[in-house]
């Protein structure tokens, strides 16, 4: 077994082995980019780590002493020589990256003796002792477990001293003590000195970056994410090169493309006279990397010229790292930049027309999950706002809501149902969970590539950051801008596309796609074999579906029309009906509403399918509840009411109570309306019917699909069938216009899955209701999973998602497959689309398109999503 593979040992497709930064380096070392050289122990050695308890793998010392051996005689230096000492970084890599969760040490090597011989080699002891001092901060914190806010402490306190603002204003002497008062803080923190072996070091660094994989932020990261807690990290040990030994030196980093928008101009900050993490941390604001062309115009070439390079080469945009060191550059990460999804479009659709990708892979690049963002209202341009502020616009899209100054509170408050606003200075990876709660982020520092920024755009949030003008009192719970004290708890709404602060709600409008959203849409459209619906309940709805490119309606609910204000007591006069005459008064009613209502969606939907459900939910959701009409009656009679009144309350109560049932949701309802009360889908199947015939009339193309909802068996929907039928019958014959419409039902209830080869025999089309589908699979109740146990299922890796949002394929999926299947024995031409919210959940689609359905349908706001997925499927 083989732990150790030195750069140009790997390949960038190793990547499982080598973790994404070692595998990428080796790849920028044999395609001869200047990378330091180094080394990269395996995720497979941090596996057997953790196997063994936490201890080193058999044969692992062995093979570093062998590397560092061969590093030492590259570079001609030697680990604790004062004349040339070896300095490394050690630096984790993780298989999928997960910026900012694990642990790196830079400069280790240093100690007191090698300290000495740097600074007088190099003629340079300001940037040795700095060197050193950044190394036992680094060491002390990652590798000895010592706070962070201990050295800072000093530092702080020795800026203050000298009265400078930065760290690069400090002097060798000012480090010397910094360096004397940080050793100390060891000494008192471990009851030991702070160690002085390289090798000792080096040991307990890479000890310390396998132990990172199982930290809190990382173990969190990786359940936000979905990341496997089993892949591991991989440890790249690699040679340093420095930033900051002078004005001739700098740092920085930068993404080949704009990761907002997409635009192709290199984009990025660096600093001069700086090392590592200095450019992120906010510690000087940085300069953008344009500024670089004019201070070190040669760098800038050879940098702008690595950097497209690296696109071809990985043909997708990289967020890179690196380093200039006495005018020289070192390239010292690579990788696919995250990026919004407005990026990731544009990026995607102009590499192919850059000849870089075809359309199928552009297809792939753009995850639908993301698109989301783009397909949400955002704040009205035309809209008079009170802007109070301007940050950087770190990550676009708009949010508002409830300000807070605590991730913790955050994430309270969001489980409450609070909308909030993570405010703070800036974000640390402890904050993760806030920002995970939060609607959007604002922060008073750090710049476009700070935590918050590239955290935020990776969680598709809007964040505004680097806002230098408003000032934080975090004690206080408030911040201050101008003369305006924002506290607690007020609203304010953030544009992370313009950077803009504004205080209060905001109006929004609908979204708009762009040309290039619209272009990758249209691929899509080529490649996909799967037809996209939408859901839509009005005429409103249906328009929207249509102009998001919905090929039809998948779902009309007809309870929402039921429950409209004006109707809702017609319905409960129906339901509540004495006998056959008195309902047949309130059908009578309802039916010319019913028309107006079906008229409007398909008149919206000309030319297009459209599946209307028969009234589906339990009756008591139309009827007052007990318990309130229980108080009502109460107070009439404690306050001497009309004797009347009460009588007819009573009588209300009485019958709510004859109609509740033990569980609604396996009762009275669906198809069993209709086989009990048959007259009610007559009345609806008449308003479908007179409908089409008004806009056949009209010369609309209409192509009406009457569904019966939770059929379980055959002689059900022979029944229903024929019902509707009749109706259609009349209507044809009262009105003289011929039509064509279809009849077919939900595939909701697991008997009618398995007898689908019968029940297809009375049917012209299946429709997969897969909320009920899942409910009554999995015999959890939706709202009680949900509310109860979903979680604790999740945590314990029971199941593997909320089976309400992705498809469980394992179990419903296979009733589906098997429906399929036996349908199509029969009727080889049955039309079989699903309508559950799966239908806009891009896993779900796939497997949709797996076993052969003819269509999705979905929400309209999903439709883009639906029509991306079922490519990506395709392809
Ligand atoms: P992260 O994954 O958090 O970015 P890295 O391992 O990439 O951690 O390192 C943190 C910082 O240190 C980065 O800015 C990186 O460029 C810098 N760095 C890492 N190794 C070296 C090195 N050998 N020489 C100079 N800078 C380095
Ligand atoms: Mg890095
Ligand atoms: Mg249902």
């Amino acid at each position: 077994q083989k732990y150790v593979y030195a750069f140009s040992e790997g390949r960038a497709d190793m990547k499982s082995l080598l973790g994404g930064k070692g595998a990428n380096l080796a790849e920028m070392t044999n395609i001869g980019l200047p990378v330091p050289p180094g080394f990269t122990i395996t995720t497979e050695a941090c596996k057997e780590f953790y196997i063994a308890g936490r201890k080193f793998p058999e044969g692992l010392e062995q093979e570093l002493e062998t590397k560092v051996d061969w590093l030492e005689q590259t570079l001609n230096k030697k680990f604790g020589d004062p004349n040339g000492p070896l300095l490394v970084s050690v630096r984790s890599g993780a298989v999928i990256s997960m910026p900012g969760m694990m642990d790196t040490v830079l400069n280790l090597g240093l100690n007191d003796q090698t300290v000495i011989g740097l600074a007088t080699s190099s003629g340079n002891a300001r940037w040795a002792y700095d060197c050193y001092r950044r190394f036992i901060q680094m060491f002390g914190n990652v590798v000895l477990d010592i706070e962070h806010h201990k050295f800072e402490g000093i530092l702080e306190e020795q800026k203050h001293k000298r009265n400078v603002q930065f760290d690069n204003q400090l002097t060798s002497e000012d480090w010397q003590e910094v360096i004397g008062k940080y050793k100390a803080i060891v000494q008192k923190e471990t009851g030991r000195e702070f160690p002085q072996d390289p090798k000792e070091q080096l040991h307990k660094a890479i000890f310390a970056v396998f132990n990172s994989w199982e930290n809190d932020r990382a173990i969190v990261y990786r359940k936000i994410h979905k990341i496997s807690d089993d892949l591991g990290t991989a440890v790249n040990v690699q040679a340093m090169v420095f930033g900051n030994m002078g004005d001739d030196c700098g740092t920085g980093v930068a993404f080949t493309r704009n990761p907002s928008t997409g635009e192709k101009l290199l984009y990025g900050e660096f600093l001069t006279n700086a090392q590592g993490e200095d450019v992120v941390a906010g510690i000087r604001t940085p300069q953008p990397i344009a500024k670089l062309a004019d201070e070190m115009p040669d760098v800038y070439q050879q940098f702008a010229r690595t950097c497209t390079l690296l696109e071809n080469h990985y043909k997708d945009m990289q967020d890179i790292e690196f380093t200039i060191e006495r005018n020289k550059l070192w390239m010292l990460q690579t990788r696919n930049g995250k990026r919004t999804a407005q990026a990731a479009i544009r990026i995607a659709v102009e590499m192919v027309e850059e000849g870089i990708i075809d359309k199928e892979m552009a297809i792939n690049r753009v995850d639908p999950n993301q698109l989301d963002q783009l397909l949400h209202r955002r704040i009205d341009p035309n809209a008079k706002l009170e802007v109070v502020a301007k940050g950087l616009p770190a990550s676009p899209g708009s949010a508002s809501g409830a300000v807070v100054f605590n991730a913790d509170l955050a994430e309270k408050l969001n489980k409450q149902g609070q909308k909030v606003i993570l405010v703070g200075t800036e974000t640390t990876p402890d904050d993760i969970h806030g920002m995970v709660a939060a609607q959007g982020i604002l922060t008073s520092r750090g710049g476009m590539t700070s935590h918050a920024a590239v955290v935020a755009r990776g969680m598709g949030k809007p964040c505004v950051c680097g806002c230098e003008a408003i000032r934080i009192d975090s004690e206080n719970k408030q911040f201050f801008v101008g003369n305006i004290t924002v506290k607690n708890g007020d609203i304010v709404s953030i544009d992370g596309s313009t950077g803009d602060v504004i205080l209060g709600e905001v109006p929004m409008i609908e979204p708009d796609l762009s040309a290039e959203f619209l272009k990758l849409l249209q691929w899509a459209d080529n490649i996909r074999t799967l037809e996209v619906r939408a859901n839509a309940d009005t005429p409103e709805d249906a328009a929207k579906a249509r102009e998001f490119g919905a090929q039809g309606i998948g779902l009309t609910r007809t309870e929402h029309m039921f429950m409209a204000l004006d109707r809702l007591p017609i319905v409960q006069e129906m339901i509540l009906a004495n006998d056959i005459e008195e309902r047949a008064a309130a059908l009578a009613k309802l039916l010319p509403m019913q028309e107006g209502d079906f008229y409007g969606i398909l008149k919206a939907m000309e030319g297009l399918p459209v599946c209307i459900r028969l009234l589906d939910p339990p009756l008591h959701e139309f009827l007052p509840n007990a318990e309130e009409l229980a108080v009502e009656i109460t107070q009439l009679k404690l306050t001497n009411g009309e004797p009347a009144k009460i009588q007819q309350k009573e009588d209300l109560l009485r019958k709510v109570r004859s109609l509740s049932e033990f569980n609604p949701m396996l009762g009275h309802r669906g198809c069993r309306l209709g086989i009990t009360w048959p007259e009610v889908y007559a009345m609806q199947a008449r308003a479908i019917f007179q409908a089409t015939a008004r806009l056949v009339k009209e010369d609309c193309k209409i192509d009406p699909e009457v569904e019966i909802p939770l059929v379980i068996e055959l002689k059900e929907l022979a029944y229903l069938r024929k019902l509707v039928e009749d109706v259609a019958e009349e209507v044809k014959k009262e009105t003289g216009v011929d039509f064509h419409y279809s009849v077919g039902t939900m595939i909701e209830i697991p008997r009618a899955a398995l007898l689908a080869d019968e029940i297809a025999s009375q049917a012209e089309f299946f429709s997969f209701g897969t909320n009920d589908l899942t409910q009554t699979t999995l015999g959890f109740s939706r709202d009680d999973a949900e509310g109860k146990f979903m979680q604790p299922y999740i945590e314990k890796k029971i199941l593997n998602d909320n089976p309400f949002i992705v498809l469980d394929r394992k179990g419903v999926g296979k009733l589906m497959q098997w429906t399929v299947e036996n349908a199509r024995r029969v009727k080889p031409d049955l039309l079989i689309g699903i309508c559950g919210e799966h239908g806009g959940e891009p896993s779900s689609v796939e497997f949709c398109h797996m076993i052969g359905l003819n269509y999705v349908s979905c929400s309209p706001y999903r439709v883009p999503i639906a029509r991306l997925a079922a490519a990506q499927a395709a392809v």
